[in-house]
């Protein structure tokens, strides 16, 4: 259906679990060579070792996406592994929640730092690569909490996924004349590693408020983010895309019906 990927080279941030590991997996299965980065070693070399025994080219480097410096380290091991570097996925993130009332200083430059800050870095240092790629790619994940909707505690994290939209549009302009495109998945309520960790009646609360009636799955993301990756997707750029089984659409729980 589309013209084959196999080969590319990739760099998935966070892809240590959850939604980037699922990304990984994705691009990984259709013949690209991936190197995901995050924090936890044991995560990181587990996850890799996991893929590859499914028969993908996937490896770990470990590193913060709040450093520029660890930025720059994960990008020159994917160029040195895979020969170069042709899509990334900025998709490492946070959600701890905080009230402004309560929220302290260092919490909020945490979450901008990984979040918000972790997207330039990831994104500067790989520009020449991109550059040099000729069909360059970067795919953001942000969210729906922030540039949609909002949610009591997420003013931080909201601000901070908003604020990835504000840089992926400027970031398309400026990267277009190079042939990259910049574009942001939207997602819903994912089942991850990260949303467990809120607890089963955030779960239960959330899947009663999307239409489809599920939590959205790690595959449901990596496909829209392929399809950007894909060469048939090179004339979309700056756009976003929200997959959110419907979430965002219903005014209240009476207009599901
Ligand atoms: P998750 O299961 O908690 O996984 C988060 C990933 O980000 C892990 O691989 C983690 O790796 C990495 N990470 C966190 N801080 C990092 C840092 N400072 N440097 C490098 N890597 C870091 O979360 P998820 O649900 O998959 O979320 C992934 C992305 O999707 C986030 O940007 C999140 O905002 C977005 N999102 C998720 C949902 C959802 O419902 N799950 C909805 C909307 C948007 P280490 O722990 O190894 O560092």
């Amino acid at each position: 259906m589309f013209t084959s990927i196999s080969g590319r080279s990739v760099l998935v941030t966070g892809g240590t679990k959850g939604i980037g590991k699922g990304l990984a997996a994705a691009f990984a299965a259709e013949g690209a060579n991936v190197v995901i980065t995050g924090r936890d070693r044991e995560a990181g070399e587990q996850a890799a070792a996991e893929l590859t025994a499914k028969g993908g080219t996937v490896s770990f480097v470990p590193g913060d996406v709040s450093s520029a410096q660890d930025c720059a380290a994960a990008v020159a091991a994917a160029q040195e592994r895979h020969g170069g570097l042709d899509i990334v996925c900025a998709n490492a993130g946070i959600f701890p929640a905080a009230t402004l009332a309560e929220m302290t200083a260092q919490e909020l430059e945490e979450v901008l730092g990984v979040n918000l800050k972790g997207t330039f870095y990831i994104v500067q240092a790989a520009l020449p690569a991109l550059q040099r790629s000729g069909r360059g790619r970067v795919i953001v994940t942000s969210s729906i909490t922030g540039p949609v909707t909002g949610y009591t505690g997420w003013s931080h994290y909201g601000a901070s996924k908003a604020g990835q939209l504000g840089f992926m549009r400027s970031a398309a302009l400026e990267l277009a004349r190079s042939g990259i495109t910049v574009n942001a998945v939207m997602p819903g309520n994912i089942a991850t590693e990260g949303l467990a960790d809120l607890g089963e009646d955030y779960i239960a609360t959330m899947e009663a408020s999307i239409p489809l009636k599920r939590l959205g799955s790690i595959e449901d993301i990596a496909s829209a983010a392929l399809f950007f990756a894909t060469e048939e997707a090179g004339y979309i750029t700056g756009q976003t895309l929200v997959i959110d089984g419907g979430q965002t659409v219903p005014e209240s729980l009476e207009a599901m019906g």
